[in-house]
């Protein structure tokens, strides 16, 4: 059998494809010469690039071996011919006979009937087809299997250049798929209000055009061996612990691990830098089959795997890069964009440039969203396609009030953006003006309004809204941002300062919330099939007592003199408040016994998360001091909808009989019992979510801090007796949903939403 390429070898096409590229002069006559290389590389008498324009169709660009005058002119619709079928299948197509190809499509202008073998190889961006290289040969035969794959490495440079203005006009390019140009606007989910314009820089940067072929491949080889090493020895450490730059849990670091020594993965890297890839290429060569091969996967499970293999790709490519320890320098105006985040990333940045994010996935609920609403950078995520879309510096705006992103928008965009913006900051302006100003509803009902938070860097906002306390701290983002388990000091430490900053506000931390979606990479944890039911918050704690207590301790020594409130996170039965309450005695003891000065006072509280408690408040309520509602938690299990995926994001309604029956449920018994209850799950924050929480009758609120000015201006508007007597109507509905009849109702009463 003929064996083009690798006689030859494909290390001497690619040299040989640079030097065109050196060689300077106008882009088609680089292309033309390219696809004449590879057409003598390849012992073929055809050699062909397909390009897609922007409207979808495929267009013929350059040939070695068919008409030239079909150049520009032979076109196909999505989907027609062989080409279509290769882009529409994102794979190969190797045929000893074209024409007994269901798909062929024939153009008698291109002059290609003696042609009977045909290998197409899709060009691939971010796994998306964009085109498509194509060798003929007059003999009818079936290419071999590294001929296929030569014809991929040379597609993946060759898309890479072309995309970078190498190979295609500069003009052309604005019309072809290749590399965005046009602008765009997709829509999403907001997960952190606010609005932001910047220059998009991208968190799994992409490897530069010119840094694609190598000059020496055995240095090249040496250096993926160094940055595979690296990478091996990095997933080592931090499943011992050793190391905690990334938050990944151990089940994902365990799939990191088989990946990283995956032979095929590692002989794939290779072969692709013995052919004159740089190590960069090589990796990104391996990344697009990947995806473009589980891009079509329904299993979640493969989908999973392809996010591993994505996340071990980025983490190669920084290694090679000598950048994984390294915090990235951000232009002015920064929009961070990544498929998704783990808390501890976002810190990595420098957040005084960082004015917003755009994630492809995510949830309003996930850590990153939460680390981001306490940074006050706005949010969008669920953004299909987004970093395929983008290229690093580009122009976008983060419209995270109706939830989209806008990619390279035009000027009258960024001048309808900038007055929105003025106008948000008039907004705010007024809200500012709010801040002392005490929440009472119009018929005389104090709302007290508070703040959640869980970082040192939320305090400022304490000030800046004029927060009545902290009703929910959540003590485990000290944990999960950590290097390593927090000591007794550096605990304690944290909760004085918070206590210091609120100055006898209340503050009711809340005790550590790990486990579900919140792992710590630097301790053990088991793989469990329902994270968010299995090991998790308090259950842990009176398991493991060693930490809980350790945290208690820290939490009593911090209150020294000042008054202290402690609740238990995900309590689901009464004897698990009652054990979690005695470990707060015996750290109170323990510190009498020592002499130690106590707090003033001492307040232990349950969460109430877990729906088991609504049929047991008669037992629970008389024996805590206060009872926080956490509705994130609260609706996942009413709903039995896991709060992180994204396809359940919006499936089911808290403003839904069932869920505001549940809250009524509670509220009420909290006033049969008089014990103070608060509410403190992102709903709270809501202006219309909140309208209705008061008009079920809780009258304290804990939210994120950016809720407070937009919640006080809602409850100065708000006729509580009133609001009560609507709500209680929509109690009673059918339907599975209220939203409707509640929005009409806030119009009625004259609710400032
Ligand atoms: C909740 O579940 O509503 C809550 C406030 O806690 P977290 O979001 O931290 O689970
Ligand atoms: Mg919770």
């Amino acid at each position: 059998m003929e064996r083009g390429l690798a006689a030859r070898g494909p290390r001497s096409l690619l040299r040989q494809i640079r030097e065109v590229m050196a060689g300077g002069g106008p882009a088609q006559g680089r292309l033309d010469m390219v696809v004449r290389i590879i057409a003598v590389s390849m012992v073929a008498e055809v050699c062909s690039i397909y390009l897609r324009r922007a409207s979808g169709d495929m267009e013929l660009f350059a040939t070695e071996g068919l008409s030239k005058e079909a150049v520009h002119v032979t076109r196909m619709k999505p989907g027609e011919g062989l080409v279509g079928e290769i882009v529409r299948l994102g794979r190969p197509l190797n045929l000893s006979e074209a024409t007994l190809h269901p798909a062929f499509s024939y153009r008698p202008e291109t002059g290609e009937d003696p042609f009977h073998a045909f290998l197409g190889v899709p060009l691939l961006r971010g796994g998306r087809s964009v085109g498509a290289l194509v060798v003929q040969n007059r003999t009818a035969r079936i290419y071999g299997d590294e001929e296929v794959d030569d014809l991929q490495t040379i597609a993946m440079v060759l898309s890479e250049m072309a995309a970078a203005g190498e190979l295609v006009e500069l003009e052309e390019l604005k019309d072809i798929e290749l590399s965005p140009h046009k602008p765009e606007r997709l829509k999403g989910v907001r997960f952190a209000e606010g609005l932001a314009f910047g220059a998009a820089v991208l968190h799994e940067a992409p490897v530069a055009p010119e840094k694609l072929l190598a000059e020496d491949p055995v240095q090249e080889e040496a250096r993926l061996q160094t940055a595979l090493k690296g990478l091996r020895q990095q997933i080592d450490e931090m499943l011992e612990g050793q190391n905690t730059l990334v938050g990944a849990s151990h089940e994902v670091l365990e799939t990191y691990r088989l990946f990283a020594n995956d032979r095929g993965w590692i002989r794939g890297l290779e072969e692709a830098v013995r052919s004159g890839l740089t190590a960069e290429a090589a990796v990104e060569r391996a990344r697009w089959e990947h995806r473009a091969r589980l891009k079509e996967a329904r299993d979640p499970y493969l989908r999973e795997r392809l996010h591993d293999l994505e996340d071990l790709a980025d983490r190669l490519l920084r290694h090679l890069s000598g950048a994984h320890h390294a915090k990235r320098i951000l232009p002015e105006n920064a929009i961070l964009v990544a498929r998704n985040l783990g808390p501890a990333d976002l810190l990595e940045y420098d957040r005084d440039r960082l004015k917003g994010l755009l994630l492809e996935e995510g949830s309003a609920a996930s850590h990153a969203s939460i680390v981001a609403k306490a940074l006050g950078i706005p949010c969008v995520g669920r953004l299909e396609g987004l970093r395929d879309r983008l290229s690093e510096g580009d122009a976008v705006i983060v419209d995270a009030e109706l939830g989209e992103a806008f990619l390279r928008p035009r000027a009258d965009v960024i001048e309808a953006f900038r007055s929105r913006a003025a106008m948000r900051d008039q907004r705010r302006a007024e809200f500012a003006k709010l801040r002392d100003t005490p929440a009472f509803t119009k018929d005389g009902c104090k709302i007290t309004l508070m703040m959640n938070a869980g970082l040192a860097v939320d305090l400022d906002n304490m000030v800046e809204t004029g927060a009545e306390g902290i009703g929910l701290f959540r003590t485990e983002f000290q944990f999960m941002v950590a290097e390593e388990l927090p000591r007794l000091s550096a605990q304690t430490a944290l909760y004085a300062r918070v206590l210091e900053v609120a100055d006898g506000r209340p503050v009711l931390f809340r005790t550590l919330d790990l486990g579900g979606d919140k792992i710590l990479p630097y301790m053990e944890a088991e793989r469990e099939d329902n994270p968010a039911l299995g090991w998790r918050a308090v259950r842990m704690g009176l398991d493991r007592p060693a930490l809980l207590r350790l945290q208690l301790r820290a939490l009593v020594s911090a209150a020294q003199g000042r008054d202290l409130s402690v609740m238990f996170p995900l309590v689901a039965t009464v004897d698990e408040f009652r054990q979690a309450r005695a470990f707060v005695d015996q750290e109170l003891a323990w510190a009498a016994k020592r002499g130690r000065t106590p707090p003033t006072s001492i307040r232990v509280g349950a969460m109430i998360e877990a729906p088991s408690l609504l049929w047991h408040l008669d037992a629970l309520l008389p024996m805590t001091d206060f009872v926080s509602v956490g509705t994130n938690d609260l609706m996942q299990y009413l709903f039995a909808a896991d709060r992180g995926n994204p396809r359940m994001a919006e499936r089911y309604d808290p403003l839904s009989p069932p869920a505001l029956r549940a809250l009524k449920t509670i509220c009420d018994g909290c006033a049969d019992t008089g014990t103070p209850v608060s509410v403190c799950g992102e709903l709270a924050g809501r202006p219309l979510e909140a309208f209705v929480l008061i008009a079920l009758g809780f009258e304290r609120l804990s939210m994120p801090p950016q809720g407070i000015g937009p919640v006080k201006r809602m409850v100065l508007s708000l006729d509580r007796e009133a609001a009560k007597r609507g709500v209680a109507a929509c109690l009673r509905s059918p339907a599975g949903s209220v939203r409707q009849e509640i929005e009409t109702l806030a119009r009625k009463l004259n609710v400032a939403l």
